[in-house]
C-alpha cells in the first residue's frame, strides 16, 4: 500500500533541466523533485551529441524567431531568466563556457555531465532532496494543495510543478507522462508532434551522398502543389534521407506527401536559364562541370544531379540543348523530394505540441486553470529551433516558476 512519505511547499516533478532549475532558484523554501529514472537529467547529458548545446549567443531580440508561432508565450521568462544570465549563471559556478562560430553555447569542457553537475551541486548547497525512482502516476488538487501519487508513495504539497518534458527519446524518461498528469487536473493538451527531426524521401537516390551536407540554402515546401513555405539552412544527405539543422528546424512544419524543393544554387530559375544562355557565346567551349564549380557545392552532389539528369559533366555550354537548360535549372534551383515521413519520436529531438499555452500564465508560469499548478520546460506547446534554444526556454521558463513561487501566496 502506498504511504504518505512527505510533505512539502514545492513538489518539482522530473529532474531534467526545466526541474533541476526551478529547484535550486527555489531558496527559502522545502523543495522536492521527484525523478521517475534512477538518475536525473538523462535527456541533459546526450544533448549536443554530449557537447550540451546549452543557449545561443545573440540579442534577446534575435530569440523570438526561433520558436515558431509561439514564441510571444516565452517573452517574460527569456527577459526573467536571458541567455546572458545563463552563460554567467554557468561560469559563476566554475563552468567556463564557448561560442562557436555560428553562436551556439557550449561548456568548454564540451562535455553535457559538466552541465548537469553545476545543477546537481547548486541544488545540493540549496538542500534540495531529489527523490529517485518515483514515477508520478496521479496528481490530484485538495483543500489544501496537492496529493501526488508514485508507483510506491503518496506526497502531499502545496504547489506542484511538472517538468516532465516532451515525448521523444523515451528512454531518457520523457514519455509524454506530463500530458496525461496535466490532463487530470483539466488542462488540454495540443496533440504531440515529432520535431526537429530527419525527414525520409520516397524513392530517394542519394543514398550514396550519406554525410554530404551543403550550407545555407533555400527549401521550399509544397503541399498539393501548393507553396506553403520556404526555409534557409543547412541540409545533411542521409541514407534514406533529409537532416540538418535547416531540415530540422523546418520539420514542424513538414508532412508525410509534402514535396520539398531545393535551391541548390542561390539563383533563382530565370537568372540561372538567362546566365546558361548568356555564357554560350563568351564561355561556350567551358564544360558544365567546370561551369557549376563557381557554386561551391560538393562534387558528389553535381555529378549525383547531372547523372539523374543523363546529362554529360563533359559537356560544353555552347552544346546545351534547350530541353537540358529546363532540366538543369529545375534540378539545381528547385530540386525536387518528396516526403515520405518525418522521423518519429525516437529520432525527434523536442516535441511540438504539449500543454496548452492559453492555459497558463506567461508572466508566472501558473496554470490559469488550478492555482498552485506550475509548468516549465518541454511539456509546454513550445518547442525551439536548434541552437541552443530549447535548453534556455527550459531554464528561463523553470527559472520564472521559481521566481513565481518566491512571491506566491500560496505558500
Ligand atoms: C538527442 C537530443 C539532443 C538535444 N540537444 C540539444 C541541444 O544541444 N541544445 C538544446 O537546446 N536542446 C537540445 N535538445 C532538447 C533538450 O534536451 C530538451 O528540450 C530539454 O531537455 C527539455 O528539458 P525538460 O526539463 O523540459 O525535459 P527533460 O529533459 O525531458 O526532463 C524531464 C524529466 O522528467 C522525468 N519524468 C518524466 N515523467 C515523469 C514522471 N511521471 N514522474 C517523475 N519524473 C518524470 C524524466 O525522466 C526526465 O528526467 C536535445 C534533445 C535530444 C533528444
Amino acid at each position: 500500500m502506498n504511504q504518505v512519505l512527505k510533505s512539502t511547499d514545492v513538489l518539482i516533478i522530473g529532474a531534467g533541466p526545466a526541474g533541476l532549475f526551478a529547484a535550486l532558484h527555489c531558496s527559502n523554501r522545502n523543495v522536492m523533485v521527484l525523478e521517475k529514472n534512477a538518475t536525473p537529467g538523462k535527456k541533459l547529458l546526450i544533448s549536443g551529441t554530449g557537447r550540451c548545446n546549452l543557449t545561443h549567443d545573440c540579442r534577446l531580440s534575435d530569440f523570438f524567431d526561433h520558436y515558431g508561432e509561439n514564441h510571444r508565450f516565452l517573452k517574460n521568462a527569456l527577459h526573467a531568466f536571458t541567455n546572458r544570465d545563463l552563460i554567467d549563471f554557468f561560469n559563476t559556478n566554475g563552468l567556463d563556457t564557448i561560442t562557436d562560430k555560428n553562436g551556439k553555447v557550449f561548456p568548454a569542457s564540451q562535455k553535457a555531465e559538466d552541465v548537469l553537475k553545476v545543477l546537481l551541486a547548486s541544488c545540493n548547497r540549496n538542500n534540495i532532496e531529489i527523490k529517485y525512482n518515483q514515477a508520478v502516476q496521479k496528481v490530484e488538487k485538495t483543500a489544501d494543495g496537492f496529493k501526488v501519487e508514485t508507483t510506491s508513495s503518496i506526497f502531499t504539497s502545496k504547489t506542484v510543478v511538472i517538468t516532465t518534458g516532451g515525448m521523444s527519446y523515451a528512454a531518457t524518461g520523457s514519455t509524454g507522462d506530463g500530458y496525461l498528469l496535466a490532463k487530470q487536473l483539466g488542462h488540454s493538451i495540443v496533440p504531440p508532434k515529432p520535431s526537429l527531426s530527419p525527414v525520409f524521401i520516397r524513392d530517394y537516390l542519394m543514398g550514396a551522398l550519406s554525410g554530404v551536407s551543403v550550407q545555407d540554402k533555400v527549401l521550399y515546401l509544397y503541399r498539393s502543389n501548393t507553396k506553403i513555405g520556404e526555409h534557409k539552412g543547412d541540409i545533411g544527405f542521409t541514407h534514406k534521407g533529409l537532416s540538418g539543422p535547416g531540415i530540422l528546424d523546418f520539420s514542424r512544419h513538414i508532412l508525410g506527401n509534402d514535396t520539398l524543393k531545393v535551391n541548390f544554387i542561390g539563383l533563382n530559375p530565370e537568372e540561372f536559364r538567362e546566365e546558361l544562355i548568356r555564357l554560350v557565346e563568351k564561355e561556350g567551349k567551358v564544360a558544365l562541370q567546370t561551369y557549376l564549380k563557381k557554386f561551391e557545392l560538393p562534387r558528389s552532389l553535381v555529378m549525383h544531379i547531372l547523372e539523374s539528369q543523363l546529362i554529360l559533366p563533359e559537356t560544353r555550354l555552347a552544346e546545351i540543348t534547350k530541353s537540358q537548360r529546363t532540366q538543369l535549372v529545375d534540378a539545381f534551383c528547385r530540386f525536387p523530394f518528396v516526403v515520405e515521413k518525418v522521423g518519429g519520436f525516437n529520432m525527434a529531438m523536442v516535441t511540438a505540441g504539449g500543454v496548452s499555452l492559453g492555459e497558463v500564465n506567461h508572466g508566472t508560469m501558473e496554470s490559469r486553470l488550478v492555482p498552485g499548478l506550475y509548468f516549465a520546460g518541454e511539456v509546454l506547446d513550445i518547442d525551439g529551433d536548434t541552437g541552443g534554444y530549447n535548453l534556455q526556454a527550459a531554464f528561463s521558463t523553470g527559472f520564472l516558476v521559481a521566481k513565481s513561487l518566491s512571491g506566491s501566496s500560496d505558500l
